[in-house]
């Protein structure tokens, strides 16, 4: 791990222009990983782009310097990308190369590709490839190599990392909490995060149209197979009537663990007329990641996502098959 970590620091250290970026829609824990790494940046004169294709969620704009954050779309339509030509691209949080969209156009045949990334599905499209599913976040990740590099960690981010952390391990909450990331939380704080601040912004301060769409989408969850199955489905009535933006359905998903003796859960998001995303969790061993990956999704064991070009209710129709042959047996 030490020689990638040098071969990583070594390579930014060198390079004359670097991009950053990571999955569509980013998250907490992409967006707070891209900002601590161009802190780093930064204060080793490195000049350094953060493009991500996707609407940043409004809870995260309280992120330091998250307004240097810029949207693939705008760039593509000012064709400003010409000006910018990357000998260095960081591929933070991605699967597969084909997550970060249409940022990928800015990436040329001569760039280097550093791919880092805590998933246990990421495949080494880099040519320095970082994968350590034994981590919490990605954002653990880029505190281990700014710590590596000997360099200092500011207030700014300390709360750019501490929120990738709080976001990825749902409050310290999911499997992938552990002493390790509590302690890498706790050198957050005293290096400047401030977690009631930060747990206020990212939690309650919630928008209007997130509360309507999590009522909307709880009056209908259903349980199947003694209550082992809990399902969720957002149609594209219910989005427009709780008029949805860009990350105020993030976490909804989690509601379909919070039933007594539920084992998988999912939400089925209609994003057209013939395309579903489903988000999957799940508790224990039933592994979600594998169901993702049929349909050419990932994540982790007990958090994973995919996309099925199939309508919503066929879609809810297929997910519910794999779960029961997967819970008993029973088709
Ligand atoms: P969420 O349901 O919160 O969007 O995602 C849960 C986990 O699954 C995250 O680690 C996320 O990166 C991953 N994930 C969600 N959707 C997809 C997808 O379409 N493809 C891949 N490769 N991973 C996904």
């Amino acid at each position: 791990m030490k020689k990638i970590k040098q071969d990583i620091i070594d390579r930014l250290n060198g390079s004359n222009r670097v991009l950053i970026t990571a999955h569509k829609n980013p998250d907490g824990d992409s967006l707070g990983s891209q900002l601590a790494l161009a802190g780093y940046l930064k204060s080793h004169n490195i000049s350094c782009a953060m493009i991500d294709e996707g609407e940043i969620p409004g809870k995260y704009q309280f992120l330091p310097n998250i307004n240097l954050i810029q949207d693939i779309d705008k760039i593509i339509e000012n064709e400003s990308s010409s000006d910018d030509k990357f000998d260095t691209a960081v591929v933070i949080e991605c699967s597969n190369l084909e997550r970060i969209g249409r940022v990928g156009k800015l990436i040329g045949d001569d760039c280097h590709i550093i791919n880092i990334d805590h998933h246990q599905d990421n495949t080494p499209f880099g040519s320095i490839n970082w994968k350590d599913p034994s981590v919490s976040a990605a954002g653990e990740l880029i505190f281990d190599l700014i710590r590596c590099a000997s360099a200092p960690i500011d207030s700014d981010m300390a709360t750019n990392l501490y929120t990738a952390i709080l976001t990825d391990t749902g409050r310290f909450h999911f499997s992938n909490t552990n002493a390790r990331c509590l302690r890498v939380a706790a050198d957050l704080i005293e290096l400047g995060a401030d977690p009631e601040r930060i747990t206020e912004e990212v939690y309650f301060n919630q928008s209007r149209p997130s509360l309507r769409i999590t009522g909307l989408a709880l009056s209908g969850m259903q349980y199947l197979n003694d209550g082992r199955i809990c399902l969720i489905s957002v149609d594209r009535n219910m989005i427009r009537e709780a008029e949805v933006a860009n990350g105020d359905m993030e976490g909804l998903v989690n509601n379909t663990l919070k039933a007594k003796g539920v084992i998988v859960g999912a939400m089925f998001t209609e994003i057209d007329a013939s395309t579903t995303k489903v988000s999957l969790r799940s508790q224990g061993d039933f592994d979600v990641a594998e169901i993702a990956a049929i349909y050419n999704g990932g994540g982790h064991a007990n958090a994973s996502g995919c996309q099925i070009a199939q309508p919503l209710v066929q879609a809810r129709e297929v997910m519910i098959k794999l779960f029961k042959e997967r819970l008993d047996g029973s088709v």
